[in-house]
């Protein structure tokens, strides 16, 4: 798949709205360890979006290949994933954006005496070249959409547009009150907070000096593994709905029912009717105990631990109702395994420590290795070692056996088949709201993997016909037919000349055994004749051939119940199962949250 259009597909995980741009931007700010964020956003940040940081910077060769897809610096290596301590890891963002608008980024590292922009079109690099500018970076994305007429529409009113900003603006300056953090709208400043390391001080400056009298602190709380403090509003001045609670797992965002549930336990009585708590909760947790990389750009984070999560929550806010201020010492005398836990990474960390820090990998001499765990004590110092150690095993030890048998199972996210639609659709039941598999889509991949995977094996498997086929073609047609006849071999379907525009076919794919052989050549050659290669008399690159074999393989793909689980299995044992080769979607999503939406539903 070309670049530009992967970059799109993933465009549509990542850039719901302008909204997200400004998240993954400010983001990319904090990881690079700003003191100082500003944003500036003009028509709602459909006309334009615009984040400058004092960050890191970026030398000329990082700053075009963040352009590349995939191109994280922040991901050190596959297991990684589970101990991701930075907000960006998948190195989608920047590319996305910039295939659905106009980009252009700028930046300088510190002491460099020139800096670097670069701008790109619609995915396309238009230039590099070395440019003035302060340390740190800044990225400016125009029009957004501008390429995608049908995204476009999809966009609210310019207003809704702009609160969406809004928001996430306040979420981020939130989460990081060790940086500044400034807001243009329109040419107007709507947001400018001091830079302190109180969040108390943040939060008032974000909701309003009056509150901080009535805030009542949180204590930390640990548990083995997690911790949680923060601050809460008493039970009058809930609000009719969830608009004032606010999760930050690691200093990142993120929403999670089992917190926001706890927490409402915790108030217990307290609450009148449909009333909601507000709240301010800073949650630590060991990277082993959270898997953050459940969706590109959504803040869902799926906990291992739920129902201790759920006890520290229930403890923290029965300890902040009851207004005990206990001190730390007292706190630390109740953790249930001493040693065993180790403390999370301290909250509010100064944020540069972000900038280019990868996850921790540490290797045990049994060459597993541990990820995300550091030597807390010198008693996990050798249990990392592998040596041996005489208390009963920790959490950690249970954890990575859980993740161990995790990775070996295959990847396919949990779903339950509801049922087929259409003959065409299988109707599936995910953890967040619906999901719609295409049938012809999702074999279109399959096969498609399964030729590459043959050629390159050279062991192409393939079915003799009984009685081989001749096919009268026009001349053209028979010209691209043997043009390509390397292609249909390693294909595992022979094509040859029989004089004049005669073909003969005496193989067909095992893959495609049950199709009328007849008809597939001809299709094939249909597709073949109408792609580019196909008019410029040239052979296919084998990539491309498989692409359009798996198309017409596909094609007619019935859905069935008694075959849904195998089709799923199979599309998820593929590389790329979220999408053709030529980029259409196989699955489709209707969140959770689209679904309430739908039916009126506020949150
Ligand atoms: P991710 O954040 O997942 O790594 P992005 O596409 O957001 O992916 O960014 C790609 C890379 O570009 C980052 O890993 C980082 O190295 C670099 N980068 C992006 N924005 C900045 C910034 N504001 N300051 C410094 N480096 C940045
Ligand atoms: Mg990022």
């Amino acid at each position: 798949m070309p670049d530009a259009l992967a970059s799109q597909v993933a465009a549509g995980e990542v850039v719901e709205r302008p909204a997200s741009v400004v998240k993954e931007l400010v983001e990319n700010c904090l990881d690079a360890g700003a003191k100082e964020v500003r944003v500036e956003s003009q028509r709602g940040g459909v006309a334009m979006i615009k984040v400058s940081d004092d960050g890191c910077g970026m030398s000329r060769d990082d700053a075009v290949l963040s352009l590349e897809r995939h191109a994280t610096s922040k991901l050190m290596d596959k297991e990684g994933l589970t101990s991701i301590k930075t907000l960006g890891f998948r190195g989608e963002a920047l590319p996305s954006i910039a295939s659905v608008s106009r980009f252009r980024l700028v930046s300088c590292e510190h002491g460099a005496v020139e800096g670097t922009e670069v701008t790109v079109e619609g995915g396309k690099l238009r230039e590099v070249r070395e440019a003035g500018a302060p340390p740190g970076t800044t990225v400016e994305v125009r029009d957004l959409f501008y390429n995608i007429p049908a995204r476009r529409k999809f966009l609210r009113s310019e207003p809704t547009e702009a609160a969406h900003i809004d928001y996430q603006v306040r979420l981020h300056a939130l989460a990081c009150p060790e940086a500044r953090m400034i807001h243009r709208k329109d040419g107007r400043t709507a947001l400018d907070v001091v830079a302190t390391n109180d969040r108390r001080v943040r939060i008032g400056d974000l909701f309003g000096r009056d509150l901080l009298p009535k805030i009542q602190e949180i204590p930390l709380v640990e548990f083995p593994g997690m911790s949680v403090g923060g601050h809460l509003l008493p039970p009058e001045d809930a609000r009719k709905s969830r608009r004032g609670q606010y999760l930050f797992l690691n200093g990142r965002p993120v929403d999670d029912r089992v917190v926001w549930r706890a927490l409402e336990e915790g108030f217990r009585g307290a609450l009148p009717a449909g009333r909601h708590p507000v709240a301010w909760l800073w949650l630590e947790m060991d990277s082993l105990l959270v898997d953050v990389n459940v969706h590109p750009a959504k803040r869902e984070v799926r906990f291992h631990r739920p129902a201790e999560l759920r006890g520290l929550i229930l403890e923290a806010v029965e300890r902040a109702l009851r207004g005990g201020r206990r001190e730390r010492g007292d706190l630390k005398e109740r953790r249930t395994e001493p040693g065993a836990g180790g403390r999370p990474q301290e909250v509010g960390k100064g944020s540069g420590e972000r900038c280019e820090q990868g996850p921790q990998v540490e290797k045990g001499e049994t060459g597993t290795e541990q990820v995300g765990v550091r030597p807390r004590n010198e008693r996990e110092a050798v249990a990392v070692k592998g040596e041996p150690v005489a208390p009963a095993r920790g959490w950690q030890a249970e954890v990575q056996e859980e993740l161990v048998a995790a990775v070996k199972a295959p990847a396919a996210p949990a779903f339950r088949i509801v049922g087929v639609l259409d003959r065409s659709y299988l109707v599936l039941e995910a953890s967040d709201g619906l999901v719609l598999l295409e049938g012809e889509a999702a074999r279109e991949r399959i096969l498609y993997e399964r030729f590459l995977a043959g050629a390159e094996k050279g062991v192409a498997e393939s079915q003799g016909l009984l009685v081989p086929v001749l096919l009268e073609l026009e001349a053209r047609d028979a010209d691209v037919a043997l043009r390509n006849a390397e292609n249909f071999r390693e294909a595992g379907m022979e094509v040859e000349s029989f004089g004049g525009v005669t073909v003969q076919l005496r193989s067909v794919p095992a893959l495609l055994n049950d199709a009328d052989p007849k008809a597939l050549l001809l299709d094939l050659v249909d597709e073949l004749v109408q792609s580019a290669e196909g008019r410029v008399a040239k052979s296919l690159t084998f990539e491309k051939f498989a692409g359009e074999l798996a198309k017409v393989g596909a094609r007619g793909e019935r859905c069935r119940m008694e075959s849904a689980q195998g089709l799923l299995d199979q599309l998820f044992a593929c590389d790329l199962p979220y999408c053709t080769p030529d980029g259409r979607p196989t699955l489709v999503q209707y969140s959770s949250s689209e679904l309430r939406r739908k039916f009126g539903r506020s949150h």
